[in-house]
């Protein structure tokens, strides 16, 4: 394939201006520092396309959305509806990374569990959940059905139900996604369409199909998906579409996490200020989740936090949106590389323009990572901590090995003025998705990272 030009301009000279896009092309793992990071001054908090009391809202919507959520999935009715993932220290999963790379991780390492959240087993429950909840009560508003102050409880209901049957909604995913709108929207009873990609597994459309949502698989890459349904949904009125490339909603159902987190991190103790730094690990498909998150936690901790968001090498879209600043304009496949990974809740080859305004200024960097170490980590924490997570999501514990073995990362580090301050640093590699993994996908993902791990790095 030739390939002379990217977003208008030839290849050589983007090359010249950013040098790391030539091992970025070549499959190279590579840790990129955003030089377009600033400051999260007031100024460029109120220049973001969301704000905080849009977050803030979420929040409070998340609570009211809470009695329903207690009473139609009583796996959560302890917990009073609210569905949030523990905060891990994995100790001895640092010592193995140590001992494995051969590097010091100054700090303490954690793991956030969003593999194991409720109901639906992954990062999305909490951006889908919120959007089809909120399009719910919507619905009900404008149907005079329901007024500021009732109890949504009353949604888990035949007549709601009945109610919410007249309408659909659509949405296009690599699995995961669909997996939560397909829940939480049949439970409400909606119709509910799921646009597979290619790289959506079996057992998640097996699912999906096991509780009424009409599945529909496309031979092409995620991108292509999200457009299918959004031509659906365009072609009918009574089709609400997910989209989540440039839904709000879900932006701000997944940001909700940085005020939990803040609470989280108090409860146990865990300082984060001006010489507590807090570095965050998130893997990164179209860059929703990951985005939303670091808004969130941008608007509690400041600049004491840190957010690097990891993608297969085979799928750095979000990297080089970040980097040309051409966002959805340049897809992986325009350098040549193909998107094709293990890790398919990361295999996206096109990110998000919406999502990548808002974080242009306020993500520190992206690393890729190739699929053989993700499934190394996976098989390390499966010995070490005795937790599988699905390999997408072990994208994140990449993270502090890179930080501190790149000379990128420790000059990162220095310019921050942060080295004296590692020792009191905390780590948090986000776990995106897992617990729903068929027992005998699980075993074999692990007889993968084992097999790797026997022979060496
Ligand atoms: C969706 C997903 C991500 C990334 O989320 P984006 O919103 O696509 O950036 C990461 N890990 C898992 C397991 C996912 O399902």
């Amino acid at each position: 394939m030739k390939m002379d030009m990217l977003a208008g301009k030839p290849i050589r000279e983007w090359i010249s201006t950013f040098p790391v896009l030539e091992k970025i092309m070549e499959l190279e793992p590579v840790f990129w520092v955003n030089s377009e990071y600033s400051n999260f001054t007031k100024f460029l908090e109120s220049s973001l396309l969301v704000s905080k009391t849009q977050v803030n809202d979420a929040f409070k919507d998340f609570e009211i959305f809470s009695s329903y959520i207690a009473k139609a999935f009583s796996e959560t009715k302890q917990a009073k509806g609210v569905i949030e993932s523990d905060l891990t220290l994995i100790h001895s999963m640092k010592k193995s990374m140590e001992n494995f790379w051969d590097i010091n991780i100054p700090g303490q390492l954690y793991l956030k569990k969003d593999s194991h959240l409720a109901v639906s087993g992954s990062i999305k429950a909490r951006g889908g959940f919120y959007e089809v909840l909120k399009y719910a009560q919507d619905l009900a508003y404008e149907n005079g059905l329901f007024q500021t102050g009732d109890d949504v409880a009353i949604f888990h209901s035949r007549e709601f139900k009945d109610f919410f049957s007249q309408y659909a909604i659509g949405v296009g995913s690599t699995g995961n996604l669909g997996l939560s709108i397909g829940i939480m929207g049949k439970s409400l009873g909606f119709k509910v369409y799921v646009h597979m990609s290619k790289d959506a597994r079996q057992w998640k459309k097996d699912i999906l199909r096991s509780i009424g949502v009409i599945v529909i698989e496309h031979r092409s890459d995620y991108s292509k998906a999200v457009e299918y349904g959004r031509k659906q949904a365009d072609n009918d009125p009574n089709i609400y579409f997910v989209d989540d490339e440039n839904s709000r909603n879900l932006f701000l159902g997944y940001s909700v996490a940085g005020q939990r987190l803040q609470a989280q991190l108090r409860k146990q103790n865990i300082r984060v200020d001006n010489t507590h730094p807090l570095f965050v690990y998130l893997p990164c498909g179209v860059g929703g989740a990951a985005g939303g998150i670091t808004l969130g936690l941008k608007q509690v901790f400041k600049d004491n936090v840190h957010c690097f968001f990891a993608e297969p090498v085979h799928s750095p879209c979000v990297l080089l949106g970040l980097m040309t600043g051409a966002h959805d304009k340049i897809s992986v496949q325009d350098v040549g590389i193909d998107n094709l990974t293990a890790a398919d809740g990361l295999a996206v080859g096109r990110s998000s323009r919406f999502v990548g305004k808002i974080i242009e200024n306020i993500v520190s960097g992206v690393y890729t990572l190739d699929d053989d170490d993700m499934f190394r980590l996976l098989a390390m924490l499966k010995q070490s901590e005795k937790i599988y997570m699905e390999p997408s999501a072990l994208a994140s514990m990449a993270g502090p090995v890179r930080l501190f073995q790149s000379l990128e990362g420790k000059l990162f580090i220095e310019s921050l003025r942060l080295s004296s301050m590692m020792n009191k640093a905390t780590h948090i590699v986000w776990g995106t998705g897992g617990s729903m993994v068929p027992k005998d996908i699980q075993k074999a993902d692990n007889d993968r990272g084992e097999r790797l791990l026997s022979t060496g790095r």
